[in-house]
C-alpha cells in the first residue's frame, strides 16, 4: 500500500511539475513605472537562464546576434536611480533580464523568437514599453525613450541611432537639429562633458548615423514617427564605458545630460 502511495505521488508530481515551475515572464523583466515624461529600455543586457526555452538558432534571420550587451542592464537600473536624484520623479524603465538567446525585443516578432515558449517574454517586454509610452503620450503629449544598448566597435565612443532623425521626427519639427545634437541635447551635452560621440561635432548637426547603429526596431516601433510619438533614440555605449568599473560614471553623467534636456525640452509639457 505505501508503495502504490508512493507511486501515485510520483505520478502526480510530474503530472503537476511542468504547470507549477513554469517560469513566469514578468520574473524576467525589470518593470519601473514612472512619473517623468522619460522612458529607459534596456533589451539585451539580460543574464538569466530561462528554464525550458531553447535557444534560437537563427536560421534565416537577418542579421543574427545572441551576445550580451555587458553591464546595460546594470547601466540603465543606476540611470534610472541617477536621474530620479536629479529631476525628483521616476523614468519609465524596461529591463530584459533574459538572455538574448531565447528571445531579442530590439527585433521584429519573426527574427526575434523561435518557440513559442519565448514568444510571452517577447510580449512581457514589449507590452510594458508600449504601456509606458503611451500613459506618457497622454499624460505629457510628449516624451523621450532612449533605449540603451553597447557595442564593440568603437570601444571609446557613443554611437546614436535614430534612423537618422526620423524616430525623433517630432523633436525636430519643434526644436531643430539642435535638440537631437546641440548643447542642451542629450548627446551633445556628453560630447561636452568629454565622451566622444557618433556623429558629433558642431551644431546644427545632420550628420548621417554610423549605418550598423542608426536604430533597430524598438526605435522604430515607438519613435516620433508612429502613432506611439514618442522621440526615441538608441543609444550605444562603447565597451569602454561598460567596464565594471566605469559603468556607475557613464550612467551618472547621462542622467546629467538627461537633466538638461528636460530642462530644455520637456520640462514644459502639459501634465
Ligand atoms: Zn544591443
Amino acid at each position: 500500500m505505501p508503495r502504490v502511495f508512493a507511486l501515485l505521488a510520483l505520478l502526480f508530481c510530474t503530472v503537476g511539475a511542468p504547470a507549477a515551475d513554469a517560469p513566469k515572464p514578468e520574473d524576467f523583466v525589470t518593470v519601473q513605472k514612472g512619473t517623468l515624461p522619460i522612458i529607459l529600455s534596456a533589451p539585451h543586457g539580460g543574464r538569466m537562464k530561462v528554464p525550458d526555452v531553447p535557444e534560437r538558432v537563427g536560421k534565416g534571420v537577418t542579421n543574427f546576434q545572441t551576445v550580451l550587451d555587458s553591464n546595460t542592464a546594470e547601466l540603465t537600473e543606476k540611470l534610472a536611480a541617477e536621474i530620479e536624484k536629479e529631476l525628483k520623479g521616476k523614468p519609465w524603465v524596461v529591463i530584459a533580464r533574459f538572455e538574448r538567446k531565447i528571445a531579442d525585443v530590439n527585433r521584429a516578432p519573426k527574427d526575434a523568437y523561435e518557440s513559442d515558449k519565448a514568444k510571452p517574454f517577447y510580449d512581457a517586454y514589449h507590452d510594458a514599453l508600449a504601456t509606458a509610452c503611451k500613459t506618457v503620450k497622454d499624460k505629457f503629449g510628449r516624451g523621450l525613450l532612449l533605449d540603451i544598448h553597447g557595442q564593440a566597435v568603437h570601444l571609446d565612443a557613443i554611437c546614436r541611432g535614430t534612423q537618422n532623425f526620423k524616430t525623433v521626427t517630432l523633436l525636430k519639427e519643434r526644436e531643430g537639429f539642435s535638440a537631437i545634437s546641440g548643447k542642451y541635447s542629450v548627446l551633445g551635452r556628453m560630447e561636452r562633458n568629454g565622451y566622444k560621440v557618433m556623429p558629433g561635432g558642431e551644431e546644427p548637426n545632420d550628420t548621417k548615423e554610423v549605418p550598423k547603429f542608426a536604430g533597430g526596431h524598438i526605435v522604430a516601433t515607438y519613435g516620433s514617427h508612429t502613432a506611439y510619438g514618442i522621440d526615441a533614440m538608441q543609444i550605444e555605449l562603447g565597451s569602454n564605458f561598460r567596464t565594471r568599473e566605469k559603468y556607475p560614471t557613464t550612467a551618472k553623467d547621462l542622467a546629467d545630460s538627461v537633466r538638461v534636456f528636460y530642462d530644455a525640452y520637456l520640462k514644459d509639457a502639459k501634465k
